[in-house]
């Protein structure tokens, strides 16, 4: 085939989940509250995530889905990629029914892995709130820690929609990309 020919590839940008496009420690927040009332002890957030169901239940930070489905629409190829808790196995599957339930259209789209680092190539972005808990400070691209208490998602989308219609094209061709590495 020529190459011309070929479809150009797309930027890819990895999504965290936790405190980036699910509300985490809103979800504890509420379940602790409501146990306390009922007179009963908070759970840690380690022993929360071992609950069966609980990241089925927790709600998307507010504007998440839409942001997501913005970038989506400007063309960058979006994969979640998302930690889940060591040996909890039905926490990987309500993960993947979060995604079912919030963003379907990423049903193919769900990448889960105790190593961000080996995701993504140089021109590829991690948006995540805690890279250093899944190595994502060794992602080969571009990554944006995501502060919720700092603009959260206005700010992500502010840094990333400008160069969007780059994102789909060639390498090669693309006259822009912001290569720093965002500080914390
Ligand atoms: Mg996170």
């Amino acid at each position: 085939m020529n190459p011309k020919h070929q479809p150009a590839p797309r930027r890819r940008v990895f999504v965290d989940m936790d405190g980036v496009v699910v509300d985490f420690a809103g979800y504890l927040f509420d379940l602790n509250s409501a146990r306390v009332l009922l007179g009963a002890s908070p759970l840690s957030a380690d022993d929360m995530k071992r609950q069966r169901g609980a990241y089925v239940a927790m709600p998307p930070l507010p504007g998440a889905i839409e942001a997501v489905r913005e970038l989506i629409a400007a063309g960058f190829e979006v994969w979640l990629a998302t930690k889940p808790p060591t040996g909890v196995p039905w926490a990987y599957a309500d993960k993947v029914q979060w995604v079912l339930d919030w963003l379907p259209e990423l049903a193919r789209r769900i990448i889960l892995t105790h190593d961000k680092g080996l995701l993504g190539s140089s021109s590829d972005v991690l948006i995540d709130d805690n890279p250093e808990n899944s190595r994502g400070q060794r992602f080969p691209g571009t990554l944006i820690r995501f502060d919720q208490q700092m603009h959260g998602w206005g700010k992500v989308l502010a840094q990333l929609l400008p160069v969007s219609i780059e994102a789909a094209m060639p390498l090669r061709e693309r006259a822009f990309w912001p290569s720093e590495q965002e500080a914390a």
